[in-house]
């Protein structure tokens, strides 16, 4: 999106270089993103939404800003089909039985994205495509998306909200972009649950209302595949935003998502990269989540 954007090309290549230093990469089982189809993007998205991105790409060299931080060029289009392709191939392969779970190093993001709209960093929503994908191409009754990002899921939200095949739980910064997520009490649909933490929130309080909040509503949902959006921006040496987790965190996390989906899901995840911008923090932060889902922690 620019030399000076975080969500930048370096970020897969970090991650890529702590799965090698790690070790962990001999252990993975890696595979190609194919393209998404156009009729997957509008399980989500709206044909004006589409517009945005496949008719707005600008001549080799520029950019075209459709906010102030989401901008496209010449391989936009194809790299956000391949981002989507790599949700939906993942969950072809896990509930085919063919992976038990599965990890999408993918950029563009895509929380951000909303049915009518790719915004703030993301140009079509990844994880609520292939959610999508499993419930109407492979007729799965109830799954979950846990949203771990540092930013509130607003277009996930947008998609599902209401919608009681999807529980969606997550927590993010607030005060922060994009300033949503917040709803007064008694208000929120009831397949929502959203936890808004102050800035400098470490990771014994965010344990804490995990425990409290997200793993109840995941025992009474029952999902028959966990979706994670996995961003690991709430890095305590990310500086998009400033809370406090570190990699032990994200384990952490991971492993109590890792049992819910054991329990009710046949150990079924996908997950897929969302936010984090320290590069370093981004690639271990990977590995700590990668290695509780290869069951090598
Ligand atoms: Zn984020």
């Amino acid at each position: 999106m620019g030399d000076w954007h975080p969500e930048c090309p370096a970020r897969l290549q970090a991650i890529d270089d702590q799965l090698i230093a790690s070790g962990l990469a001999s252990l993975l089982d890696y595979r190609d993103a194919p393209l998404a189809s156009l009729d997957a993007l509008s399980l989500v998205h709206t044909d004006a939404a589409i517009a945005k991105v496949r008719d707005h790409l600008p001549p080799a060299g520029e950019y075209h800003p459709i906010d102030a931080d989401t901008l496209l060029n010449e391989f936009s289009w194809q790299a956000a089909l391949r981002a989507a392709g790599a949700a939906i191939a993942a969950t072809d392969a896990v509930l085919g039985g063919d992976a038990d779970n599965a990890f999408c190093a993918i950029r563009p993001p895509g929380h951000h994205a909303t049915p009518h709209s790719p915004m703030g960093f993301c140009l079509f929503n990844n994880v609520a495509i292939a959610a999508t994908h499993a419930l109407q191409v492979h007729g799965l009754q109830r799954v979950a998306i846990v949203d771990f990002d540092v930013h509130h899921g607003n277009g996930t939200e947008a998609v599902f909200s209401g919608d009681p095949r999807v529980l969606m739980v997550s927590f993010f910064q607030h005060p922060l972009y994009p300033y949503s997520g917040v709803h007064p009490a008694g208000t929120a649909p009831a397949n929502l649950v959203n936890i808004p933490v102050p800035a400098y929130t470490r990771g014994d309080t965010l344990r804490e209302l995990v425990q409290r909040h997200w793993l109840p509503a995941l025992e009474a949902h029952r999902p028959e595949l966990l979706f994670i959006s996995a961003g690991f921006d709430a890095h305590r040496e990310d500086e998009i935003a400033t809370m406090g987790l570190v990699e032990a965190d994200y384990a952490w996390l991971t492993r109590q998502l890792v049992k819910v989906a054991q329990r009710h899901a046949h150990g079924r995840i996908v997950s897929c990269l969302e936010g984090g911008y320290a590069l370093s923090a981004l690639g271990r932060s990977v590995v700590a989540h990668l290695k509780v889902l290869a069951g090598v922690d």
